[in-house]
């Protein structure tokens, strides 16, 4: 597989890797339509390896793509609307709650943003110079799932009567705030001056590269200054780094949202068409979450424990006793030549040793292949590195065993969890 920025896939921009070719399709904001999960339940069937993955930053993922099967594939996601720019196929990243317009605790929707804000980004060409990994993420609080290495992201936060959101560049705010009808112009102006200045400076157009330009957030708040305001509040907004699960209350009366455990962030054809079928069955509102999940957002609540059997019944457990909630894996060894181990195989080996249990709070497990750690979510509980003679533990960042077997590898993360748990129920 070609890791690293310079092989970022895209639909247009297929990469090799050892299972065949992959493709990312851009999902703005996590919301996708039931038919479009469907389309490409089909086509991951037809000519990928069956499954769909889930990213980060709630887009999708096909691989196992064969060469021939490629421009079938590309025409499919063409059809369903998930190309909507060749020019814009990797400027993709768009994020915000999986629970948007459906958070009874939000201070704006920010879906009407999302949706402006990507329409905007295809009609200028400027935008496709922007690093194929930089994210904008708009959060219409209190919660925020988002990331600190969002390149570009607004906050919501009250102040006073009216809402605002608060500008971040990559993960540093920037004490000002912007009214909800300047937000995709700012978001915009400050995408430009992050192009400009990176430019200058011949360094990646990433946020967190150009805030460490000396006077860049200077710059950019100048530029900006007609549309901002000081923000009296200085604290960040906090950031939910765990997956919801379950069902959920929303916003809207007599509706839910139902929240499974997706499995390494891979759904299955099956699931996939069962999520898009009962979302259009009861009308409801799906989305890809950047926890590498689903949500099936607003279902009558009278029909959710039905849902919620036939959503175990196929393999997308809402109880949170899996074993993988908070696991993530990269490729392994059927998709990556750089990797030492079969991560996927060990993760869901580990899911088996948790199977049943409760989830400790904030637990997560990052299983990686070689020492690039492709897969890896900063503050994770517990690491695995696959190397040449072993895996490398650290927990909570400390190395705590080197060169170790797979079994003991497996059983420590157990044990740990064990602990944990047992640590909680001492309290
Ligand atoms: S971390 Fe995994 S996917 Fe990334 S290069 Fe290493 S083996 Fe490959």
């Amino acid at each position: 597989m070609r890791v690293g920025e310079h092989f970022c896939p895209g639909v247009l921009h297929e990469v090799q890797a050892k299972d065949g070719l992959l493709i990312r399709i851009r999902v703005p904001g996590g919301l996708i339509e039931a038919n479009q999960l469907r389309t490409i339940a089909n086509l991951s069937r037809s000519f990928a390896d069956g499954a769909i993955e889930i990213t980060s930053r709630a887009n999708l993922q096909l691989r196992g793509i064969r060469t021939e099967d490629l421009s079938q594939i590309v025409h499919g996601i063409s059809s369903a609307g998930l190309l909507p720019s060749q020019l814009h196929d990797r400027v993709r990243n768009i994020v915000t709650s999986p629970i948007a317009g459906l958070d009874p605790g939000e201070l704006i929707d920010p879906r009407p943003l999302i949706r402006q804000l990507d329409r905007r980004l295809q009609a200028d060409t400027a935008f496709v110079s922007l690093h194929s990994k930089f994210s904008f993420a708009i959060h219409g609080g209190p919660k925020r799932f988002g990331r600190d290495t969002d390149d570009v992201s607004l906050d919501a936060l009250n102040l006073g009567a009216a809402p605002y959101l608060r500008l971040s560049l990559g993960g540093v705010s920037s004490g000002f705030v912007v009214k909800p009808g300047d937000a995709v112009d700012c978001m915009l102006a400050t995408a430009r001056m992050c192009i400009e200045l990176a430019k200058e400076s011949s360094l990646p157009v990433r946020g967190k590269a150009v805030v460490a330009i000396p006077g860049a957030m200077e710059r950019i708040l100048d530029a900006l200054s007609q549309m901002l305001q000081p923000s009296p509040l200085s604290l960040p907004a906090s950031t939910v780094n765990e997956a919801l699960l379950g069902i959920c209350p929303t916003s809207q009366d007599g509706r839910v949202s139902i929240i499974p455990s997706v499995p390494l962030g891979r759904l299955n054809p099956e699931q996939a068409r069962y999520l898009a079928d009962t979302s259009n069955e009861w009308q409801g509102d799906l989305r890809l979450a950047p926890w590498r999940g689903v949500v099936l957002g607003s279902i009558p609540k009278s029909a959710a424990d039905n849902i919620v059997a036939q959503l175990r019944a196929i393999g997308l457990s809402c109880e949170g006793r899996d074993g993988f909630q908070g696991i993530a894996a990269c490729a392994g060894i059927t998709g990556c030549d750089a990797s030492l181990a079969d991560v996927r195989g060990d993760a869901a080996s580990l899911a088996q040793r948790l199977l049943g249990h409760a989830v400790p709070s904030g637990w997560t497990v990052n299983l990686s292949g070689c020492d690039k750690q492709c897969a890896r979510r900063h503050g994770a509980t517990a690491e695995l590195v696959a190397g040449p003679l072993g895996y490398t533990l650290n927990v909570k960042g400390r190395r705590v065993a080197s060169d170790c077997s797979r079994e003991f590898a497996l059983d420590a993360v157990a044990a740990l969890h064990e602990n944990l748990l047992s640590e909680v129920a001492a309290r």
